[in-house]
């Protein structure tokens, strides 16, 4: 996914959460509520209230660690509605407290985790805890005894099936970071031994069939939001988009050219389906539907995204929404799309975070010839190695355990890969399937690139420190 620049800086003013309440007195319920903390400026969220499946679509204008306070987008001026974070899909509210606290929190972190514990969602209070643990060891022994006290006290919704359900099966989502990207389902078998196989070659009549069933998702997809779009159908993609059926078509033409030079790019033959079926791609005209999609259809809280990527299963879709200018949209379009490539490259194991990131961006600089990212990026990572900055800090994040971004990690990542591919093309190519045929990134990397992380980084840093200006 690509970060929305406006909105991931806003969500860092949020006032920080200090609660330091215990699980006995959240369970509860009968203590002092306590107080909201204003969000500011507000956060749009769409969702369905899980009793009676009311939709509600509104701006989140505070929050407390029992709720928050919204103001329905059907409401009447001023009209403040509040609502629990229980009355959310535990992966919903997950989604969306994580935005609204301050990243490196860990007492924020905590309280996410005592919430998910409440709303009985084991699987995402564990994923909280680690952060809050990795960000202070000292939470160790609080976070221990928390679930101790919650499955002492606990009789019901502790079993793994609970858990399995949160996460659906194989399972991947790109959406850049703490913000933009997800963790990947803890319980998942996309963590097991099945992940490594080679996605199945499909025959002719069975790339017609596995059309017919991504078009039947989309479209649930779609319409589990409110939506009904006729697709335009390309070679490669299923467009679903609610621009004017002209611009939709012009677009259609510029993914196709794109496939074709990806393809090239990446060294893979032109004549193999990469896809199952089609590649969906979802264009919203407004920004507000794109997350509103995304919440009900995706079950994703995107509003810190320009655009993300979702691997289901064998279906890849694309989903963002029509950046001010073309050259925006299109290097988004390009970076999502990697994505897609890269999960139904080969095997679904996922690249690690910096080198799938850094890919992205740097293929879409190079396609997108009016993008200025790359030259922006470039003076970026000029001023981090300046500072001291080292990118062996930015290789170690990762989506799977919310480490991953900070302001450093896109631009590192893109320079990296730059680097890597301006020096050994070839081995860069090797590196990748490695990693897809289940090798350790690192362990391929002293194998293809005879280099240890460390000393990519040093030899990396170097590199910048010296190149005079950039060249693409
Ligand atoms: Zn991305």
């Amino acid at each position: 996914m690509r970060m929305y620049r406006y909105l991931r800086a806003a969500a860092l003013l949020v006032t920080p959460l200090v609660l330091g309440m215990s699980v006995t007195t959240a369970r509860g319920h009968g203590d002092t509520e306590p107080a909201f903390v204003a969000v500011d400026p507000a956060v749009r969220v769409s969702f369905r209230v899980t009793w009676d499946g009311t939709l509600i679509r509104g701006r989140l204008v505070a929050r407390s660690a029992h709720g928050f306070q919204l103001r329905p987008d059907d409401g009447e001026p001023g009209e403040l509605a509040w609502y629990e974070w229980s009355e959310l899909e535990a992966r919903t509210a997950y989604e969306t407290y994580r935005r609204l606290i301050p990243r490196k929190d860990a007492d924020a972190w905590f309280d996410l985790g005592v919430l998910m514990l409440e709303c009985d969602a084991r699987g995402y209070a564990d994923r909280a805890f680690a952060v809050a643990k990795r960000l202070d060891a000292a939470m160790t022994d609080r976070v221990y005894q928390t679930i101790a006290a919650w499955e002492a006290g606990d009789s019901e919704g502790t079993d793994d099936a609970e858990v399995e359900d949160e996460a659906e099966e194989g399972e991947t989502t790109d959406a850049d970071a703490a913000d933009d990207d997800a963790p990947p389902p803890l319980h998942s078998p996309a963590s097991g031994v099945r992940v490594r196989d080679p996605w199945p070659v499909l025959s002719a009549e069975e790339q017609v069939a596995a059309t017919e069933e991504v078009k039947a998702s989309a479209a649930r997809l779609l319409k589990s939001a409110d939506f009904e779009i006729e697709p335009v159908e390309t070679k490669h993609f299923l467009l679903y988009s609610d621009l004017n059926r002209s611009e939709t078509k012009r677009w259609s033409g510029e993914v196709e050219r794109m496939y074709v030079r990806l393809v090239r790019a990446l060294d893979m033959p032109l004549d193999v389906d990469l896809f199952h079926g089609k590649c969906v791609i979802f264009i919203f005209a407004d920004r507000s539907d794109f997350i509103h999609f995304e919440a009900l259809g995706m079950n994703w809280d995107a509003s810190g995204a320009a655009g993300v990527f979702h691997g289901k299963g064998s279906h890849a879709y694309v989903s963002f929404f029509k950046s001010d200018t073309d050259a925006q949209f299109a290097s988004t379009l390009v970076h999502e799309t990697v994505h897609a490539f890269m999960y139904r490259y080969r095997s679904p194991v996922s690249l690690p975070t910096w080198a799938n990131e850094g890919l992205a961006d740097f293929t879409a600089g190079e396609l997108i010839r009016a993008s200025g990212e790359p030259r922006s990026h470039w003076y970026h990572v000029k001023n981090f190695v300046n500072q001291g900055g080292d990118a062996l800090k930015i290789m170690s994040q990762s989506v799977h355990d919310g480490t991953w971004y900070d302001d450093d990690s896109y631009p590192v990542s893109h320079m990296l890969v730059r680097f890597m591919l301006r020096f050994k093309p070839k081995a860069f190519k090797m590196w990748i399937d490695d990693i897809k045929d289940g090798e350790a990134w690192d362990d391929a990397l002293e194998l293809r690139f005879n280099v240890t992380a460390e000393e990519l980084a040093e030899q990396f840093g170097a590199f910048m420190e010296g190149e005079r200006e950039f060249v693409r």
